[in-house]
């Protein structure tokens, strides 16, 4: 990267850059079996999930990184998103397009993924936080390989 020390907010473009190429990825994995998927945009930022996490300090909050039904057909997902591990990210987005496949609670969300795309959703670290596993995360990677993006980077 030049050898340049990039100022903090190019950081924070990275981290958002990351994200976005992350979704564009998950989104045309989903498309394979949901091919509303392709509607659905990605917003960084959410001044809601900020107020829900203000109003639940602790795990509760802190787990609270993405969500949809703010915005029609809009992923909401915290710009800290970018700077978890690849497999976090998809575990993320996979649960929230089961949301929005289904229209239906956590469970409903997790059960469309497993039985659209046979991908378990797990949850990991002390914050419970969706994820997929090495196997699924290949997957993926071998779905989106065709459209060009490179996720490779984002473990
Ligand atoms: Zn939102
Ligand atoms: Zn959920």
């Amino acid at each position: 990267m030049g050898g340049r020390i990039p100022p903090p907010s190019s950081f924070r473009n990275r981290d958002a850059h990351r994200l976005d190429i992350t979704f564009r990825g998950i989104r045309s994995f989903v498309s394979t079996g949901w091919p509303g998927a392709k509607f659905a945009r990605l917003v960084i930022g959410c001044p809601e999930i900020e107020r829900f996490q203000a109003a639940h300090p602790g795990k509760v909050g802190e787990r609270s990184l993405m969500h949809v039904g703010h915005r029609q057909g809009v992923v909401c997902a915290m710009p800290i998103c970018g700077r978890l591990p690849g497999n976090f990210i998809a575990g993320l987005f996979l649960h929230e397009f089961g949301h929005l496949a289904t229209g239906g609670g956590e469970r409903e969300a997790d059960r469309w993924v497993f039985d659209t795309f046979g991908i378990r959703i797990l949850y990991e670290t002390d914050l419970d936080l969706e994820c997929v596993d090495d196997f699924a995360m290949a997957r993926i990677l071998r779905g989106v390989k065709k459209v060009g993006l490179d996720l490779r980077h984002n473990r």
